[in-house]
């Protein structure tokens, strides 16, 4: 008995030891890159009960492979506007490991967009698409470029200069990218069509996010806010509860936005506020979606316009302030570090009992441990915001297999999935000592199964 506790202190100080000294090699080399290394700190510092019961992971090296990616490429992209200048923006892809598939990741259009957004967006994934179960690996691209007030030919000009280099990196076995903030289907057609004409090919399972009529999946467009409130849905059954008679604040207007807002009033929730990056909106009588959609789905409109349409509701100057609502459930769904220790605190006063991720790393680390420490179900990005990935695998599915499902069909899939990547995310944060903790669950849930590929391909 004695030796055992011993052999297990021995371990318990040889996992603390590697996961803290791999931590501290990161950040020597990737000093500036804050994003990544958050994202990568919050990651090994859950697999740390790995590492106690299967040392056999830290022998063959697994942290110091994994946080580093196969390659990135960083690439010009030279386009010309309407007024005949040229202009030249920054192109990213980050393949950041492919042991259980092809690179697998969105590809953003911000102007924040640099090298540290890309690598923690592209190391997320490679967790968050282990998590759906099928067979994908984790990348991430993308572009400084801002398509806010950029004419129609101009994105289109744009996306080609980009897609034109990118082509040489991608290909349905080797790295499927798909849209993500500012792409959309209309950039995702552009991407394939100057890929068609550069390959002489139709192969439609380059991309995901395609139009349901061009080789696209009916339900990719609801399914990472649907799938959102699915896995909410599953969190709040495990407490007896559902999103009936339940107040709902969902930060951004976006696509994720849009279709959580939407999941969530189809299940009986009110929602109450929703934003953009300029503001927000309150209307306690409940969000009218379709103004919504009118103003930032169908045209490019403000969120402010909505109290033309609902005098009624309030709008405010300024993102942040949208925590201060009180509400039931909270969902973070516009982008990273967005929700911070001081609105997490505001969202606990107010009575929030339920938190999470549409967003990739919305909360702060803080904010994420005040929601645990006070008790609130908490679901992270990567397990809560995995359907649309999910749905971009099934994408390629049906583009290999040359046939479409029916919308009913996808939303039945997607459902078993978030429920199944909520079960893996519980089971595992059981299995290790941490219930209740779907942080540590899903980071270990998805780690065990890339590590388990990453040995059995051996060293590389
Ligand atoms: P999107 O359609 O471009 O929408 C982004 C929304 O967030 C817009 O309403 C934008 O406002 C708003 N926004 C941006 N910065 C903000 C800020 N600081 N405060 C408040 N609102 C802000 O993008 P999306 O596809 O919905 O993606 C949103 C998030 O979900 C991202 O973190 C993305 O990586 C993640 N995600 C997306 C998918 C997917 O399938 N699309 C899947 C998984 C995860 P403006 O209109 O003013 O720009």
């Amino acid at each position: 008995m004695k030796v055992m506790s011993e052999l297990e202190n021995n371990n318990k100080t040889r996992a603390n030891d590697y996961v803290h000294n791999v931590y501290e090699q990161l950040k020597k080399r990737n000093m500036h890159e804050t994003e990544f290394l958050q994202a990568a700190r919050e990651v090994l510092d859950s697999l740390r009960p790995v590492f106690f019961k299967h040392p056999e992971y830290l022998d063959e090296g697994i942290l110091e492979r994994i946080t580093e990616p196969d390659r990135v490429f960083t690439f010009r992209v030279t386009w010309e506007d309407d007024a005949g200048r040229v202009r030249v923006n920054r192109g990213f892809r980050v393949q950041f490991n492919n042991s259980i598939g092809p690179y697998k990741g969105g590809i953003r259009f911000h102007p924040s967009v640099n090298i540290s957004i890309m690598k923690f967006l592209g190391f997320e994934q490679i967790f968050k698409n282990a998590l759906t179960g099928m067979p994908i690996g984790g990348g991430k691209g993308g572009s400084d470029f801002d398509p806010k007030g950029k004419s129609d030919r101009e994105i289109m000009r744009f996306v080609q200069s980009f897609i034109t280099e990118l082509s040489k990196y991608i290909g349905p076995d080797t790295d499927v990218p798909a849209g993500d903030i500012g792409v959309g289907k209309r950039e995702i057609g552009y991407m394939f069509g100057q890929y068609k004409r550069l390959k002489s090919k139709f192969d439609a399972g380059v991309l995901t996010g395609k139009d349901p009529e061009q080789g696209g999946s009916l339900g990719r467009k609801e399914a990472t806010g649907y799938g959102l409130v699915y896995f909410v849905d599953e969190m709040l059954k495990g407490k007896g509860d559902s999103f009936a008679g339940k107040k709902v604040v969902v930060s951004g207007s976006g696509n994720v936005a849009i279709y959580a807002m939407e999941k969530a009033i189809q299940l009986g929730a009110t929602v109450i506020g929703c934003s953009d990056s300029s503001g927000y909106i309150y209307d306690p009588s409940g969000i009218d979606l379709e103004v919504v959609k009118q103003l930032k789905e169908y045209s490019n409109k403000r969120i402010k316009d909505y109290t033309m349409d609902h005098p009624r509701a309030v709008y405010k100057e300024g993102c942040i302030g949208i925590w201060t609502i009180p509400c039931d459930i909270a969902l973070p769904c516009a982008t990273q570090n967005e929700l911070d220790e001081e609105s997490a605190k505001i969202l606990l006063e107010n009575g929030v009992t339920a938190v999470a991720e549409g967003a990739n790393m919305p909360s702060t680390e803080e904010a994420v441990h005040v929601f645990h420490t006070g008790g609130v179900l908490f679901g992270p990005g990567k397990a809560a915001n995995a359907g649309g990935v999910a749905v971009s695998a099934m994408e390629m599915s049906q583009n290999s297999m040359r046939l479409s499902w029916t919308a009913e069909e996808v939303d039945e899939k997607l459902k078993l999935v978030m429920k199944n990547i909520y079960t893996s995310a519980n089971e595992a944060a059981i299995n290790y000592d941490y219930p209740g903790n779907l942080v540590v669950g899903a980071n270990i849930a998805g780690f065990l199964k890339v590590a388990d590929a990453m040995v059995a391909h051996g060293i590389h």
